[in-house]
């Protein structure tokens, strides 16, 4: 039995790295994803990707933004405890996406859970 080493893909060497969205799970480089840290129950974007610590990726999108939302993504990604703040992220998000984008996360944000500390 002979077992041929197939590539997994097309990959050049020397292309930039293949990260996973926390938003809709594709892979795109990680050109093409925002990187955001933790800090202080706060998501933040971290477009120059210098910030320390577990960064998550995510497509400057809204949409995958709403999806790593539902399902909790951020936490389980930068391994934190409890909800986080995605404002700041939200935020730049929004200023990437456009104004299409930020009328449509108005929605999204009207829609949000209120956490209640009590
Ligand atoms: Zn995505």
């Amino acid at each position: 039995m002979v077992h041929r080493q197939e590539p997994v893909s097309a990959r050049p060497r020397g292309a930039s790295p293949v990260r996973t969205c926390v938003g809709c799970r594709a892979r795109a480089a990680d050109s093409e994803l925002l990187r955001a840290v933790a800090a202080d129950g706060d998501v933040l974007p971290d477009p120059r990707r210098r910030m320390p610590g577990r960064g998550a990726w995510i497509h400057p999108d809204l949409g995958c933004l709403a999806r790593a939302e539902q399902r909790r993504s951020f936490p389980r990604a930068l391994r934190v405890q409890g909800p986080v703040r995605l404002d700041g992220l939200r935020s730049e998000i929004e200023r990437l996406a456009g104004s299409v984008g930020a009328r449509h996360s108005r929605a999204v944000a009207e829609d949000r859970k209120q956490v209640d500390p009590s």
